[in-house]
């Protein structure tokens, strides 16, 4: 079997085709203008499964006047998925879709505690030794979006880590 990748880059006003149903998949709405590309890089969406993903940039919004807007057909977000989004935006809505239905709505909700998401930046962490040892967070701050690595106490901010 064939696979087909397709991702639309879509820059705005397109509303129409922005808004075009899917069947089966997630939509990741009210993502904060920009943000989109890096989500779909946390989230690890890149096509590489066959599924059509559609990603809408600027979107004009009436609830916060620009929007980013994900769709990933044949895909149901996690729960795991959610708490990254929550981490790059907060005011996301994840609308799981079944047989063009939208069947359930999540607010992403900050956790207390970030596993596995993020590195540590302390090179020296022992989460990013050789041993194996995946990162644990606590979350100091949730409107600043501030974690403290759980090993060594640095405190980091999330604009500054990067992804596993
Ligand atoms: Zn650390």
């Amino acid at each position: 079997m064939i696979y087909s990748t397709v991702i639309q880059i879509i820059p705005m006003s397109e509303h129409d085709l922005i808004v075009r149903r899917i069947r089966d998949g997630t939509v990741i709405d009210h993502l904060k203008a920009g943000k989109g590309i890096q989500v779909l890089n946390a989230l690890g969406i890149n096509g590489s499964d066959g599924n059509v993903i559609t990603l809408a940039l600027n979107v004009p919004s009436a609830k916060i006047s620009k929007k980013d807007i994900i769709k990933v057909e044949n895909k149901y977000l996690k729960d795991d998925d959610t708490n990254k989004l929550a981490l790059i935006s907060p005011k996301a809505t994840v609308n799981i879709i079944k047989d063009f239905k939208l069947v359930e709505k999540r607010l992403v909700s900050l956790p207390n505690k970030v596993e596995r998401i993020f590195r540590c930046s302390n090179p020296d962490c022992i989460s990013n030794s050789n041993e194996d040892i995946e990162s644990i967070m606590d979350v100091v701050d949730k409107t600043g979006l501030v974690l403290r690595c759980k090993y060594c106490t640095r405190i980091l901010n999330v604009s500054e880590l990067k992804y596993y």
